[in-house]
């Protein structure tokens, strides 16, 4: 008797472009340009019909807009699309279904962590399974069937933890060890354990949690190099050069970074050069925009990052505004991968404001972290609005003693440094997050 889910595999039906571009010998991430492009404009055009004729929402939108299916013939006719914005999906958990209710396989939640009403986003089977397993990345993302894959994200709510098991298990065939992240289970410690008896060869995880890793690594005396690591992969927070080489130091290899969000799914990821994200094109169409106007920005102009994803027919989402800020660079890396790289400029709302300047905390973390005194963990503390300096709470380095001199001479480093007033406080231990870590911190004096 066949069984319900193999019923499912044989009904389900890939697009007929998904296999006609996806089931040939080259993966995406080593097609020319020209084929992959081909294929986006296929793809968006099938997205732009079925959201036409099958969602509510983009309908409705479109039509306002005077815009029709056949408007779009090329990547270049989507700016006559209306954007999606945050605010539009926040509180509405069904707005973006072209698909019946019960045919919904998975919804994940927004962690809340920037405020505001909860954002739902879902997805049928045959998109999250199917179709968005269809292009792999094996030289951009190079796992393979042999790798253990220490999986350290957030499983609850948030699509982090979840979509990664499902790359490394189902895309990658990899072993995936569901650790999570700072849940009731997954302490550090526990942790370790793990880490030491299976020996992962994958490591995916936070910047901060891949330190707050590290202490508990050292407290067990467990030498984190001694593992047969061929990457760690960092997401879900940003970090500055110097801060991901301390964290590369640490765990004796590679960390490259991967660039997604709950709302759009993956939209890039580093090579070995560390010089951008090569954009995942058989996933996204990512367009730049003045964050005013709305307008499309040429290559190297920096505006706020817009994603359509192209293999989510049944809930659908077409010009989506980050309301993260970059450029991209089309220009060929040395790597080999001719996806072009987005560059990120982080967000202005995270900007610190110190003498009428906007600084972000990653510029400013830079040169705190090339400072082999200070410890791993610090806040930078402001007052809302403009401040007339910057203070900054470390702790030290392990070994370091706290004295008048070493404050002095750490502020005016860092003062020469970054060319604002800089004041430390060292205290001994601050507070380790199991959520997204908080570099910021407002107080008021
Ligand atoms: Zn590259």
């Amino acid at each position: 008797m066949t069984s319900k889910f193999e019923k499912r595999i044989k009904s389900a039906t890939k697009p007929a472009l998904l296999t006609k571009y996806f089931s040939g010998p080259d993966f995406p991430d080593e097609m020319p340009a020209t084929k992959i492009a081909k294929f986006q404009e296929e793809a968006l055009q099938e997205l732009i019909t079925r959201a036409y004729n099958n969602s509510p929402f983009y309908h409705q939108k479109m039509a306002a807009a005077g815009v029709k299916p056949q408007d779009i013939g090329s990547i270049n006719d989507l700016a006559r699309v209306p954007f999606t914005t945050k605010d539009e999906l926040r509180g509405k958990p069904w707005a973006l279904l072209a698909c019946d209710k019960k045919d919904i396989s998975i919804i994940h939640i927004s962690t809340g962590t920037t405020g505001g009403e909860e954002i739902y986003i879902m997805q049928t089977w045959n998109d999250y399974y199917l179709n968005e397993l269809a292009p792999g990345y094996p030289n951009l993302f190079p796992v393979e069937s042999d790798d253990i894959c220490f999986n350290a994200l957030p499983y609850e709510m948030s699509s982090a933890g979840l979509s990664f098991h499902k790359v490394f298990m189902e895309g990658c065939q990899a072993t995936t060890i569901p650790v999570g992240k700072g849940g009731a289970y997954s302490t550090p410690e526990k942790s370790i354990k793990i880490l030491r008896d299976l020996q992962p060869t994958v490591v995916i995880t936070t910047p901060s949690w891949a330190i707050r890793l590290a202490e508990a690594a050292s407290e067990a005396s467990f030498d984190l190099t001694t593992l047969p690591l061929k990457k760690i992969w960092l997401t879900g927070e940003g970090c500055s050069p110097a801060f991901r080489e301390r964290v590369e130091k640490i765990w004796g290899t590679k960390a490259n970074f991967y660039y997604g969000s709950l709302e759009a799914g993956g939209i890039g990821a580093e090579c070995d050069a560390h010089n951008g994200y090569h954009i995942v094109q058989g996933h996204v169409i990512t367009e730049i925009v003045d964050p005013d106007t709305g307008t499309v920005l040429e290559p190297g102009q920096i505006g706020e990052i817009v994603v359509t994803c192209l293999l989510r027919f049944d809930t659908p989402l077409i010009r989506y505004r980050t309301q993260d800020l970059g450029f991209i660079d089309p220009d060929p890396c040395q790597c080999g991968i001719t996806f072009p790289r987005l560059f990120l400029r982080g967000r202005v709302v995270d900007e610190i404001v110190i003498n009428g300047t906007n600084f972000s905390p990653f510029y400013l973390e830079e040169f705190l972290m090339r400072m082999p005194e200070v410890g791993n963990w610090y806040q930078f503390v402001v007052k809302p609005g403009n401040n007339d300096k910057l203070k900054v709470r470390v702790e030290l380095a392990p070994g370091v003693q706290p004295t008048a001199e070493l404050v002095d001479k750490l502020s005016s480093k860092l003062e020469f440094a970054v060319g604002i007033p800089c004041e430390f406080e060292i205290v001994d231990k601050l507070p380790r997050p199991r959520e997204k870590t908080v570099r910021v911190v407002h107080e008021e004096e």
